[in-house]
């Protein structure tokens, strides 16, 4: 295992940038004391106990000058995020002081961290496998409740144990494979040899596929599902729009200072992310120029994971609602018929013909009606067995380990056909250890140097 000691000492902002009630400056690394204790009037740190906060001062060495008033965490290896000594400085935040300490601990020989680098080190030190690396990443940008708790699962390990334990299997067989090609004088050695791969084959197989039956469920709570609400001017888009977002349903996540710079809108619809697409043709500020346009929204439904297509029951059917009604029966929709609280005037025998299977919701968003209905169609629509989100379910959700789980399975296919095609064990035996490898790029038991150089850029500075 690799130890602390071929690490400098590392510091940055732990917090989000901007103004906050507190923000920390998290120091870790082998002389973690000595970039904090030259500023810090109070105790001596290092002779506090372990994982205590501690009050004083920070004071500018060269100026004598107080700097804030601050609390030091000091948490002393091995029980620590990485693993090495960590001391965590919370401070009265204010983006000038917060930057100011940072600069005074870089001042004492600490250097600046890289995005991801303290959960690089908590996997270079042993603590986490790289599956739970990607897990807090996961955690940071969970959306709903039930995305961070398949984070959390994640993060718990279950994952890793689950792959462990079918690495663990393949690799016993593989002895037991290399056993018999070094006693071939036994009769019936081949043959044997052959079953027991087989066998394995097959069962780590099962066991793929099943993970890879949630990674489906997986994507959607970890990246949203992709939305867009399409309709003609007038039938009530932006009203739905805003019952969704309505309180506690928004959630706007800026994902500034993470590789991807942009602001997504995102309602949680029964703890489903949904992701909003092409918001800017409902949200209006003047109806009379509206004009969504049917190239526009032509657009929106073919970036769409699913459509939401909204009718006005108080009026008879349009050409336009006839042609949204075509341009989206071949994706996942739901069609919510609004205004009921009005006379009804649409022709529903020609709307229930144009909708084929696609469920209707009578809804009234002047009465807040339909908005429960819909959370739960959603949830049925891309949810036939249930969120299944409980402690110790373990559920892909990460497209790089779908990725290895795939080529995993098919070097699994590669064995059952080379058997079946009578090819030697030993070239058997393979792909065998291919798909065994695979498997372990997803916890990290093998890895190259720059998959995790990409996986913890991808982290924010200071995690
Ligand atoms: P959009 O152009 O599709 O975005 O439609 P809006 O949400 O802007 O709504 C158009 C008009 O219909 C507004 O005056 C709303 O107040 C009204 N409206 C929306 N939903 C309902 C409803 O369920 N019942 C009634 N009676 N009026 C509604
Ligand atoms: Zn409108």
């Amino acid at each position: 295992m690799t130890t602390t000691s071929e690490f400098d000492t590392i510091a940055a902002v732990a917090t989000p940038p901007g103004e906050g009630g507190i923000s920390i400056i998290r120091v870790s690394g082998d002389h973690a004391f000595e970039a904090v204790m030259p500023l810090f009037k109070g105790k001596a740190l290092d002779k506090v106990k372990s994982h205590t906060i501690n009050y004083g001062h920070i004071i500018d060495p060269e100026t004598q000058s107080e700097v804030d008033e601050v609390m030091v965490s000091v948490m002393r290896a091995p029980k620590t995020y990485t693993r090495e000594d960590v001391l965590e400085i919370n401070c009265h935040g204010g983006l000038v002081a917060t930057n100011d300490i940072l600069q005074l601990v870089i001042s004492q020989g600490a250097r600046l961290a890289e995005p991801g680098e303290f959960t690089k080190r908590a996997f270079l030190n042993g603590r986490i496998d790289l599956s739970q690396a990607e897990a807090v990443m996961d955690l940071i940008r969970a959306k709903t409740d039930r995305s961070m708790k398949v984070a959390l699962n994640q993060l718990d390990g279950s994952l890793s144990r689950l792959i462990k334990n079918l690495r663990q299997d393949i690799l016993e067989v593989l002895a037991q494979v290399e056993v018999n090609i070094d006693y071939p004088e036994y009769d019936d050695v081949e043959t044997m040899t052959t079953k027991l791969l087989l066998e394995k084959a097959k069962e780590v197989k099962a066991s793929i596929q099943q993970l890879l039956k949630t990674a489906k469920q997986g994507k959607v709570l970890r990246d949203g599902l992709a939305t867009a609400i399409v309709g003609r001017p007038n039938v009530g888009k932006s009203s739905l729009l805003n019952e969704l977002l309505h309180e506690d349903k928004a959630i706007v996540t800026d994902v500034a200072g993470t590789t991807r710079d942009v602001i997504e809108e995102y309602v949680n619809v029964g703890g489903v992310p949904l992701k909003l697409v092409d918001t800017a043709g409902i949200h209006h500020t003047d109806d009379k120029v509206e004009k969504i346009g049917v190239e526009r929204s032509k657009k929106a439904i073919a970036a769409a994971d699913l459509v939401i297509l909204v009718l006005d029951a108080s009026e008879p059917l349009t050409a336009e609602d006839r042609q949204l009604l075509a341009d989206t029966a071949d994706e996942k929709r739901i069609i919510i018929l609004n205004k009921t609280d009005l006379p009804l005037k649409l022709e529903m025998p020609e709307l229930e013909q144009l909708a084929g299977d696609t469920k209707i919701i009578k809804a009234s968003m002047t009465q807040n009606q339909g908005v429960d209905q819909l959370e739960s169609e959603i949830s049925h629509l891309f949810f036939d067995e249930g969120i299944e989100t409980g402690r110790g379910n373990v559920m892909v959700t990460n497209a790089r380990h779908i990725g290895l789980l795939k080529q995993a399975s098919s070097a699994l296919d590669d064995v059952m056909s080379g058997i079946a095609a009578g090819m030697p064990v030993d070239l058997v035996q393979i792909d065998m250890t291919r798909c065994w490898n695979k498997l372990g790029e997803i916890t990290g038991d093998s890895y190259q140097d720059e998959l995790l150089d990409q996986l913890f850029s991808q982290f924010c500075v200071g995690k």
